[in-house]
């Protein structure tokens, strides 16, 4: 029972045990046939996954979460998922199989892949894949990348994507203007969700995050262009939804890399109730900076791996063992 003195947000468990939660961290679900990157997850793979997380685990929703962990009551096998970008997989795949399996789940959407139909990295690949087949090489920052088969043209979308993502805004559209001057310009097709899919999926209870505007990394950009990139993001998608969008998860997403404490700040004072990273370790909304809460994603495609990994994670969180965190951390990959 929480002490009529303590703060809202501490727990009142004092070990903390019951005030943390997993919460996974999922990019893209796609058919395998369609791969263009290791890091797309197969449809198939991904069903089995929520198999296994309904069967094992306790899937919560953002706001039961955080409710739960405020009341120290949070179940151990508690996980949150959350998919991060909003590319179209999210309607077309990911959201039929929450449905089937009544999962709930919060999307993080980076809005001006609503407004054009898709997000810098998608213009990088079109380029590549589109680009006429006597074009052998392609050359970036003195680097040349070659684009002579199918497989080539893959790992180079993936180097080039890498590449231009650690630029400032400015310096990326500049870097796609100079592939795109050896390549031709791509046509672009629509490649990410629509606001009337977002709405549909609002309605049948899925969360909606903000994602920023650009998906820059925050830490290369000017303080005002990242406060801009942070409350646009909240603004336009609760224009959309026509309800207040309560969460954020920082692009890319590594404190002291990708975002500070000054962005920390900037996302408090937008008026979200709680932020996201991508450093590894449970969420403990009570305990930690609720603006700076992490996640984990086992990479395992085995489903019964996949489990016992996660199942692992809670564990050495729990308890703080520090050699299966690592296990569970560094082996396998
Ligand atoms: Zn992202």
């Amino acid at each position: 029972m929480l002490k009529p003195n303590k703060v809202q947000h501490e727990c009142s468990n004092p070990a903390g045990s019951n005030c943390s939660f997993a919460v996974l961290n999922y990019h893209r679900v796609m058919p395998i046939h369609t791969f263009w990157n290791e890091q797309v997850l197969d449809v198939g793979v991904f069903e089995q996954q929520l198999q296994q997380l309904k069967r094992f685990f306790r899937v919560l929703s953002m706001e039961q979460a955080l409710q739960l962990a405020a009341a120290g009551k949070v179940p151990t096998n508690a996980v949150v998922i959350t998919i991060d970008d909003g590319f179209a997989d999210c309607y077309d795949h990911i959201f039929p199989l929450l449905q089937r399996y009544q999962l709930p789940a919060t999307f993080f959407i980076s809005t001006q892949g609503l407004q054009q139909g898709y997000l810098w990295e998608n213009q990088i690949a079109n380029a590549i894949l589109q680009a006429p087949v006597e074009i052998t090489m392609l050359k970036l920052q003195d680097r040349n990348f070659a684009s002579n088969g199918k497989t080539e043209r893959h790992q180079s979308i993936v180097a080039i994507t890498d590449l231009i993502k650690y630029h400032p805004m400015a310096q990326r559209n500049q870097l796609i203007a100079d592939l795109i001057a050896q390549t031709g310009v791509p046509q672009m097709h629509h490649e990410f969700v629509t606001a009337e899919q977002l709405k549909q999926m609002a309605a049948a209870g899925m969360t909606i995050g903000a994602h920023t505007v650009h998906h820059p990394i925050l830490a290369l950009e000017s303080a005002e262009t990242a406060r801009q990139e942070i409350a646009q993001s909240k603004a336009i998608l609760e224009q959309i939804l026509e309800q207040p969008v309560h969460y954020f998860a920082y692009p890319n997403g590594k404190f002291a890399i990708d975002f500070s404490d000054e962005h920390v700040a900037q996302v408090r004072d937008s008026g979200f109730a709680a932020a996201f990273c991508t450093d590894w370790g449970q969420a403990r909304p009570t305990q930690d900076c609720r603006f700076r809460l992490r996640r984990f994603t086992p990479w395992d495609r085995n489903p019964w791996f996949f489990s016992l990994r996660l199942a692992l994670h809670i564990v050495a969180e729990r308890y703080s063992i520090r050699f299966l965190k690592e296990w569970v951390g560094t082996h396998g990959n």
